[in-house]
């Protein structure tokens, strides 16, 4: 796997899609065996990919500056918590032909309101305009309001794995260091999050990291950590590169 910075300066230039008013992103582009993968952390959760001419949104939330940014081909949505499923704005983000995909409880919760969705279930793999997408539980292990009480229930949300050619790219979703997580296997880019009291401090989502190992880890919905802390974590664990974006407080 090849991996290439864009100069975050030169794609603003050559972009119209990232206007005078859009905050400082930087896209990273991944070669990978069926052509480059390009990735953009938007702010928190939401994260826009792509590849082979397509759109990609992952939990769009209009907390976001979208102002300029292309409408989705595909959308995938985590769960049904407000900075994760934005009703009004994938009413924006769809095109007749978007694809959404979404754990059940996401597509009962929309119930149609936003157009159809195709719901997946934790361990299912379905494949979408030739990327195959594989829901990965996230849920809570201790986190929560009371006893019995956490705030991500297991079963009602997906993390997702996508595969683009040999690239497997995850999105942990809300989640703590679960054992499905610390047991995930060849991920070449990972989406990590950490965010007390709901997921796991940076410290320990380093370590949760460290058992898994992907090639190259982006933390994000971080919101209140200081992910100096997460990659601090991780500086002597072997093959794993860290990339810290501003995800935070934009612009
Ligand atoms: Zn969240």
């Amino acid at each position: 796997m090849n991996l290439k910075t864009v100069c975050p300066l030169l794609l603003v230039a050559l972009s119209p899609a990232f206007g005078a008013v859009a905050p400082n992103r930087q896209s990273d582009v991944i070669q990978t065996s069926k052509g480059p993968l390009k990735i953009t952390p938007l702010y928190h959760g939401s994260v826009m990919l792509e590849f082979g001419g397509k759109i990609i949104h992952v939990d769009p939330w209009s907390n976001a500056d979208y102002t300029g940014i292309p409408q989705a081909d595909l959308i995938v949505i985590t769960h049904s918590h407000a900075d994760h499923m934005d009703p009004a704005l994938l009413k924006t983000l769809r095109k007749e032909s978007t694809i959404l995909v979404s754990s059940p409880a996401v597509t009962d919760t929309l119930n149609g309101t936003v157009g159809d969705t195709d719901a997946i279930s934790n361990g299912e793999k379905k494949t979408f305009m030739g990327i195959e997408i594989e829901a990965v539980p996230m849920y809570n292990l201790k986190l929560g309001s009371g006893p019995g009480k956490p705030f991500h229930h297991k079963g009602i949300g997906n993390g997702y794995i996508m595969t683009f050619g040999d690239t497997r790219v995850y999105f942990s979703g809300d989640t703590e260091c679960t054992p499905e997580m610390k047991a995930l296997k060849n991920i070449s880019v990972a989406f990590v999050a950490m965010n007390p009291p709901r997921t796991m401090p940076a410290t320990e989502a380093a370590a949760c990291v460290d058992a898994f190992r992907p090639k190259i880890v982006y933390p994000y919905h971080y919101r209140g950590q200081n992910t100096q802390d997460f990659a601090d974590g991780l500086k002597n664990t072997p093959g794993v590169e860290v990339r810290l974006r501003k995800l935070e407080g934009e612009p």
